[in-house]
């Protein structure tokens, strides 16, 4: 067996897709260090800071302190913790369901809630450009899957006018695309769906604590609040924690309670990313500022990037790309980057389509006006090389 894994690894070598960790030695704040040596980050999606924010972080060691370190069980043997209750409750208030529920990761969370609610005879309807748990869920369905072009309408509409006699059909998308960084278009997602009688679900990893005025997500944002029937979103990412959740109805959430497999078959949520959880939605409701000074710090980049004659795609978020095409040239410039102290990862197949590589710019609300100037000098520095 080994030989034969070596073999596929050293042919996705030569193809210039093997993988590398790179070590960290640091926080995960907007300068971290990497073999003693400091980088500006500009790759986390610790995008309010909050992984490094001393409330945050004071509540995560209150919960150990409390609950101990470990899940210790599926929270349907061993019990839930009050922590975990007040979670759901806070979460289910941010996005104005009427219930939520944690899981440990935002990949079961999405894997769990398509091969729970969808099975033979059902049909799913994909945006192309939705995140791998997604496409993964989908497949563990056992439910017929349509693509529909990305953020296309007509074409998720001509897809539902092929899908009328299905029994049960789901429209799914992320709302902010973890790659391209831009945004579903949510109203018109809800006013088919109602048309058509499809449940629609949305993924908002990126969107919850940025977008919205009480950064409940791009669904506050977009004035669809309530009208989305299952809202799923990480506590890993703006929230600066571990973990995942996702609201709708009670009997939707109870029905998981009592037949989705990732939430049945695997250890609760740990203390620490509860606890930390919990207080980073307090920072969301106390200090709006860092969700505002982030989208404007985002706004800036991408607009500078276009200016310079790069390529930040349709980003309308703190997700910024800055799309290459070709693999090598990729790499290239990640690595220029990377020799420069700027540390911003190439994004290659199977991760985005083949001929669409690109360095994905994640920003946080630590950065400022001076981290978009150096990566700018050092991005056109690179672009006036010979052979660049
Ligand atoms: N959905 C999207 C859109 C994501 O980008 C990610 C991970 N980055 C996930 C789901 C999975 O979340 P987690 O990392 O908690 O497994």
């Amino acid at each position: 067996m080994n030989t034969e894994l070596a073999r596929e690894l050293s042919s996705l070598r030569e193809a210039g897709l093997y993988r590398i960790m790179r070590t960290i030695d640091s926080s995960p704040a907007k300068t971290i260090t990497v073999n003693g040596e400091s980088f500006l980050n500009l790759s986390s999606n610790n995008y309010l800071g909050l992984a490094t924010h001393p409330r945050v972080k004071a509540a995560a060691c209150a919960a150990i302190e409390r609950y101990g370190t470990g899940g210790t069980s599926s929270r349907l043997v061993a019990g839930t913790l009050d922590l975990h209750v007040q979670l759901e409750e806070k979460l289910a208030a941010l996005k104005r369901a009427e219930a939520a529920l944690v899981f440990p990761s935002g990949f079961q969370t999405n894997t769990g809630i398509l091969s729970t609610l969808l099975s033979e005879g059902d049909c799913l309807i994909m945006d192309r450009l939705n995140h791998a748990s997604l496409w993964d869920g989908a497949k563990l369905s056992k439910a017929r899957v349509f693509v529909y072009a990305h953020r296309d309408m007509s074409a998720l509409e001509k897809v539902l006018q092929r899908t009328k006699h299905y029994r049960r059909k789901l429209i799914v998308t992320d709302s902010v695309f973890s790659m391209d960084g831009d945004c579903a278009p949510l109203m018109d997602i809800v006013s088919l769906a109602q048309r058509y009688g499809a449940l629609t679900m949305i993924d908002e990893a990126h969107a919850t604590g940025v977008f919205g005025e009480h950064g409940g997500g791009l669904a506050e944002q977009c004035g669809v609040e309530g009208k989305i029937d299952i809202v799923m979103g990480t506590l890993s990412k703006a929230l600066g924690s571990q973990g995942a959740f996702v609201c709708g109805s009670k009997e939707f959430i109870n029905y998981l309670v009592n037949r989705c497999r990732s939430f049945i078959y695997t250890t609760a949520l740990s203390p620490a990313s509860t606890g930390a959880a919990l207080a980073a939605l307090e920072v969301v409701r106390d200090e709006p500022n860092r969700r505002i000074k982030l989208l404007e710090l985002s706004m800036r980049l991408r607009s500078a990037l276009h200016t310079a004659g790069f390529d930040p795609l349709a980003s309308q978020s703190q997700i910024v790309p800055c799309k290459v095409g070709p693999l090598n040239n990729t790499l290239k410039l990640s690595e220029y980057l990377f020799a420069h102290h700027i540390f911003a990862p190439a994004i290659r197949p199977p991760t985005v389509p083949e001929g669409e590589c690109r360095l994905r710019f994640s920003l946080t609300s630590d950065h400022d006006e001076n981290d978009v100037a150096l990566l700018l000098n050092c991005i056109k520095n690179k672009g006036e090389e010979p052979h660049a």
